[in-house]
């Protein structure tokens, strides 16, 4: 980005995200200054002034705020799940899907999970770690609930539903993305993933994220399609079945990190790893 804007402001109540005319979220910049300004966009509004808590875990469950950095997430909720066995093993996903997006360590020091869901790319990583966590996106509204600072003017969607195609989020212009929520009930679960690039730093081309439920494994795949993509899966033939279902559907997602084809392939190899990884073959 140029900068060839008018205003920064800073965020600090919810009274300050009401947007005005030409003005957009601002996450940790690096999508929005590494881009030409957008059309019609003549103002940001920095959420991070916002001082959310980055991440919190309680009896609920894992809570990430919007402005948490890609750094946060590793050093805090990556950490607790590195603990093989531990009450947290689910969240030894964060970092391997942390390092499946193509930043590098200064970027990753801004680039926040808000910015990554709100982009809503097939490579966001996010979206495919966050789905396996079974998360639950809250936003809020636009505009400031009457009666009301916080709290209240928001509402939630499943992850798995937040991102409907590529680049394409359910975000209405104005709302923000301020936390998302991972159930307790899934923190000792065991998690898998599994991905593929044309080069070994290159842009992740198929993902498949993974996690071993009460009621048997459920797959996800991002990357290689538009949206994320999530199976509850019996056994390597309801596996086949259900890429086969995304060949005849057309699913696949293409550019110049992957071919339809290819990442067809990619995708039917890595998610029979995961489910074997999942239930322990
Ligand atoms: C070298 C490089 C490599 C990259 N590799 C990848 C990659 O592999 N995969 C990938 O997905 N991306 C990649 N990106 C794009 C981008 O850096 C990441 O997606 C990053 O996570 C975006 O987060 P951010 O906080 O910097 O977003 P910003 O640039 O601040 O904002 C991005 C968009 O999200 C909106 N937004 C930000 N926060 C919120 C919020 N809380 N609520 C509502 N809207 C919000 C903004 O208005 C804007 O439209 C790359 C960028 C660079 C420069």
């Amino acid at each position: 980005m140029d900068l060839d804007i008018d205003t920064v402001r800073v965020a600090r109540t919810r009274a300050d995200c009401v947007l005005r005319p030409g003005e957009v979220f601002l996450g940790g910049g690096t999508y929005l200054y590494s881009e030409p300004v957008p059309a019609g966009v003549s103002g940001l509004v920095d959420l991070t002034g916002m001082g959310w808590e980055p991440w919190s875990v309680d009896g609920a469950g894992l809570r990430v705020a919007g402005t948490c950095t890609l750094e946060q997430l590793v050093s805090g909720p990556g950490a607790l799940g590195a603990h093989t066995g531990g009450p947290y093993r689910a969240l030894g996903l964060v970092a391997p899907c942390v390092s499946a997006l193509t930043l590098s360590s200064k970027v990753g020091r801004s680039a926040t999970v808000g910015g990554n869901l709100a982009l809503g790319l097939p490579a966001g990583s996010m979206v495919g770690l966050f789905v396996a966590l079974d998360a639950v996106a809250v936003i809020w509204t636009s505009g400031v609930p009457t009666g009301s600072t916080d709290g209240s003017g928001a509402r939630e969607v499943a992850v798995a539903e937040l991102v409907t195609g590529a680049g394409v989020v359910d975000l209405a212009p104005g709302e923000v993305l301020r936390e998302v929520r991972v159930p307790s009930a899934v923190l000792a679960q065991r998690t898998v993933l599994r991905r593929a690039s044309l080069t070994s730093t290159g842009r992740t081309a198929a993902m498949v994220t993974g996690r071993a439920g009460d009621q048997g494994p459920t797959i996800t795949v991002t990357a290689s399609v538009a949206a994320a993509l999530s199976l509850h899966a019996r056994d390597h033939a309801a596996v086949d079945r259900w890429i086969d279902r995304m060949d005849s559907t057309g699913a696949w997602f293409e550019d110049v990190h992957g071919s339809r084809e290819w990442r067809a392939a990619m995708t039917r190899r890595l998610a029979h790893e995961a489910f074997d990884e999942l239930v322990g073959a």
